[in-house]
């Protein structure tokens, strides 16, 4: 190729932010258009753990990695798993750990697994990047192929359009616009609600939180349904209460979510009453905020035939359940491989974009799908009979 690309980043999550970043340190020009107003109008909050192979080695390759340890937290990196019935099974807090066999974790050191609040990754993603390239407020709507060349006009929400990019990356996540240009498949529901929950300054106010927790994540796993418990690094606390449901659960099944003390009641009243009393506890202290939301996810093993100018990122290419905690892992690996792609056009070792985003989609078809796999086979195990028990074969 003559010139760099022209390059629109759709999307500012973990994936289009990372991707921004390996452009950047490379000096390779590109725009990012994010729906968000402004960085902070969500809340950004939850904890990630970044894999020594897939997070880990994307901020590494975008420099970002002195200012990630600064904000990291391997001492989270603990697990204990409590059965239903209030039994721990092991805990890790006491050193108790399980037989990891994801071959991401063979490292030993003590950043193996550290976890990292989802609102200090973006904001390392975000500090160093040239603001005049970045675009907030800006949701993309269409993309259309501009008559004349070979190139492509977005169209906002706003009534904006902006000309003749000559590569589109889809990073918008779950409900990507973008993927609309590459495939007609579209998400579909899981089978799983997720009950958000949250307890803020734990250790003032449920100091017995603190304690029961530890220092990391607390699983408990059951037939339809789950509990799965994070510490926080602002001093809060978050829970999920998982139910295998059908997709109209939220909706219809009666519970006002707009009162969370009540709906928590309910909530165990409902699903978890013969649970061990501190997971109920667990459930029914965490009402400072409240969030339900149905589980959707892709096909394990999505791909589309390659087409000039377009590819996907993150989960607009390969969007999972929760349940292996490995999508913003796959997300900023793929954006790892799609920056090194480019930077190999850019080096002259690739000599045509399309050669670029092939070999970049080359290796994300069967990522995305081993990815996908783990995360399929954890749920239906998470929400078996015995799913404690079989934590150790799949954390
Ligand atoms: C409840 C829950 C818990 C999770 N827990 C974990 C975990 O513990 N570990 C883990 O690894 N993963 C976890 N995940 C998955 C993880 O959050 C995602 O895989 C990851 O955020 C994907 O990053 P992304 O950048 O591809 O997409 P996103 O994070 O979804 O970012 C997409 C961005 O695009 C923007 N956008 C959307 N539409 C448009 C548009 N039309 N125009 C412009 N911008 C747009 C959005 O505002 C957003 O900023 C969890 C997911 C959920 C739902």
């Amino acid at each position: 190729m003559g010139s760099l690309p022209k390059i629109a980043i759709i999307g500012g999550g973990p994936a289009g932010l990372t991707l921004a970043n390996i452009l950047q340190k490379n000096n390779i020009p590109f725009s990012l258009f994010e729906r968000d107003a402004s960085p902070n109008e969500r809340n950004q909050g939850g904890t990630l753990d970044l894999h020594p192979k897939a997070g880990q080695a994307a901020l590494r390759k975008a420099g970002l990695w002195d200012e990630f340890i600064q904000h990291a937290r391997p001492e989270s990196d603990v697990l204990k798993v409590v059965k239903p019935d209030g039994e721990v099974l092991w805990d890790g807090n006491a050193g108790q750990t399980p037989a990891r066999q994801d071959d991401n974790n063979k490292n030993t050191d003590k950043f193996q697994r550290p976890e990292i609040d989802r609102q200090k990754l973006k904001d390392v993603l975000l500090r160093h990047l040239d603001e005049r390239n970045l675009y907030y407020d800006k949701t993309l709507d269409s993309a259309v192929p501009n008559g004349q060349a070979d190139s492509w006009n977005l169209h906002f929400r706003d009534g904006s359009i902006e000309k003749e990019f000559d590569l589109i990356v889809g990073a918008e996540g779950a409900w990507s616009r973008t993927r609309k240009l590459l495939t007609e498949i579209q998400p579909f529901y899981s089978g799983i609600s997720a009950i958000e929950l949250w307890a803020l300054d734990v250790n003032e106010k449920h100091s017995w939180m603190v304690e029961y927790v530890g220092q990391g994540s607390l699983f408990s796993f059951g037939e339809g349904r789950t509990i799965q418990i994070q510490r926080i690094g602002d001093g809060s606390i978050r829970t999920y209460a998982c139910l295998r449901k059908p997709e109209g659960f939220i909706k219809d099944c009666g519970i006002d979510w707009t009162q969370p003390d009540a709906a928590c009641r309910e909530l165990v009243e409902r699903y978890y009453d013969d649970c061990g009393a501190d997971l109920k506890r667990m459930i029914l202290n965490s009402t400072d905020n409240l969030i339900p939301r149905p589980l959707y996810m892709l096909p394990v093993g999505i791909k589309w035939n390659p087409r000039p100018g377009v590819t996907l990122l993150g989960d607009a290419a390969h969007l999972m359940t929760p349940f292996a905690g490995v999508g913003v892992n796959a997300a900023m690996l793929d954006a790892l491989e799609l920056g090194n792609s480019l930077v190999d056009l850019k080096m002259g070792k690739i000599q045509t974009l399309s050669q670029a985003i092939e070999k970049y989609e080359h290796g994300l078809f069967p990522r995305g799908q081993a990815f996908a796999q783990k995360t399929i086979n954890n749920l239906k195990v998470h929400f078996s009979a015995d799913g404690c028990n079989h934590l150790s074969m799949d954390s």
